[in-house]
């Protein structure tokens, strides 16, 4: 039995009989069948089963955003967004069904093509922060391509993506097109990456179970995508408009109560800006309103559990001389105040490892070759930002920088049209945009001998 805790008051919000590892090996075996019947349908029929979960999507966006809202505590501002953006993944992948196109290539003696096959059935493991928009960045490529799909969304955080999984099963699809597996990640996760039909394995969390999965997937093959953890630098120059980049730094680090792996949670300013920044850093945070969740104008809630406030304050040293940037509510739930620590220690924990919640570092750089050596220096490499007003210098850093999706003047990270995923180990494999097809389809070459 799981139970469900909504981590902004502790009550039980949901209970259910958890999957265990047989149920998820049927769901593979019936996915295999469902795979089969989907990639034969015409490509119009196969467009209009995208739309049509786009569309039940948004007939269903506050339901889901209130699941979304309470399971992980997000706010409800925010959940309703997310969820809207599940709706326009699956708009946007319709469009794709009938663009996955091939080449022809020059040789000699014949003509030369190439088609881009599914590769069967799919199995996408979620994580707990974005639950169901994380799924559906893999869900609908993943369809488009014609694969058939068995999902596991994290124990903590289900609800949104069981009922998303009963909402799809209502549609005029193949029968388990789309299977929602909730269950642990030991013996579920394990099936889903190791069972012999599972062609692919697209796995989003933190890169200690990323490893896991790429060696549980390795005996039988299976392609992978990781998506990982990162602890990714927000770079600041002194010529860039300060105002902005203090006004947005907060949200990019301690949006979703720091449980985004994109959070910005390395600041990295130059020396010159250091102290004013800092100070209206500061300053902007604590104007962030922490609390319930379901109110409009909340801007943070709480951490997802109590098990992960304690490893998330278990970062919190007293030498480090934190800021606490907020007040949260008095009673019940899992909250935690943003933190900000100024020029701790480049080589210590709270510096070098992914924290997942509300605590930022923040350090001086002297040059643009200082800011490259900081920025670069740590394992992850998932997203990035540099502010600045000279193009020349926006346009080094990009190239500079080691990570998969890098903003200039902006802290944003995912847009459904563009590529994004991670250098180093904040993984492998890109998610959104054309590019995910790649990771959808095995590239066939055909040869057509004509010179007789
Ligand atoms: P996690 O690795 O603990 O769990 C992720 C999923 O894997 C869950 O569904 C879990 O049940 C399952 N799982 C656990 N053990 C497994 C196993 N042995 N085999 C198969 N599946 C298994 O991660 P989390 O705590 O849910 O999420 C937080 C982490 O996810 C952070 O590190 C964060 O950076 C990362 N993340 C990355 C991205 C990205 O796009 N790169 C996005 C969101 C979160």
């Amino acid at each position: 039995m799981n139970t469900v805790i909504n981590p902004a008051t502790e009550q039980v919000i949901a209970e259910y009989e958890v999957a265990d590892a047989a149920a998820a090996e049927a769901a593979v075996e019936r996915s295999v069948k469902a795979q089969r019947e989907w990639a034969r349908l015409p490509l119009s029929v196969r467009r209009d089963g995208l739309r049509a979960i786009a569309g039940i999507v948004e007939a269903h966006v506050d339901e889901l955003a209130q699941l979304e809202a309470t399971d992980v505590g997000k706010p409800i501002s925010d959940a309703r967004g997310e969820i809207g953006g599940v709706a326009e993944c699956f708009h946007y992948y319709a469009g794709v069904v009938d663009k996955i196109l091939g080449d022809t290539i020059p040789v000699e003696g014949g003509v030369d093509m190439t088609f881009r096959e599914p590769v069967g059935v799919v199995a996408v493991i979620a994580p707990w922060n974005f639950p169901l928009p994380i799924a559906s960045w893999n869900i609908a490529p993943a369809l488009a391509a014609g694969n058939s799909v068995v999902v596991k969304p994290a124990e903590l955080t289900p609800l949104s993506t069981r009922r998303f999984g009963e909402l799809v099963a209502g549609l005029d699809l193949p029968a388990d097109l789309v299977q929602v597996v909730s269950g642990p990640g030991r013996t579920v996760g394990k099936v889903l990456t190791s069972h012999p039909s599972v062609a692919k394995v697209s796995f989003t969390g933190s890169t200690a179970t990323g490893q896991d999965v790429m060696r549980s997937a390795a005996d039988t093959m299976k392609r992978i995508t990781l998506e990982l953890g990162g602890k990714s630098a927000n770079v600041i120059f002194a010529d860039a408009d300060l105002s902005r980049a203090i006004a947005e730094a907060p949200m990019s680090v301690f949006g979703n109560t720091g449980q985004d792996c994109c959070a910005r949670s390395r600041i990295l300013v130059q020396r010159s800006v250091f102290d004013d920044f800092v100070a209206g850093f500061v300053e902007a945070t604590r104007a962030l309103s922490i609390g319930d969740p379901l109110d409009e104008s909340t801007k943070l809630g709480p951490l997802v559990s109590q098990a992960h406030r304690e490893k998330v304050t278990s970062f919190l040293r007293d030498d480090l001389g934190t800021t606490v940037a907020g007040q949260v509510p008095d009673g019940p739930g899992f909250w935690m105040a943003p933190r900000i620590v100024v020029q701790p220690d480049p080589s210590s924990q709270v510096v070098r490892d992914e924290i997942f919640g509300p605590i930022a570092v923040v350090l001086p750089f002297d040059d643009e070759q200082d800011a490259v050596r900081l920025a670069n220096d740590t394992i992850y490499g998932l997203s990035g930002s540099v502010w600045t007003s000279d193009v020349g210098r926006a346009l080094r850093m990009a190239r500079a920088l080691e990570c998969g999706t890098l903003s200039v003047n902006s802290n944003s990270s995912v847009r459904i049209q563009t590529p994004f995923g991670g250098f180093k180990q904040s993984g492998f494999g890109r998610e959104l945009g054309m590019a995910a097809i790649d990771g959808y389809t095995e590239l066939k070459n055909v040869y057509i001998k004509t010179d007789l």
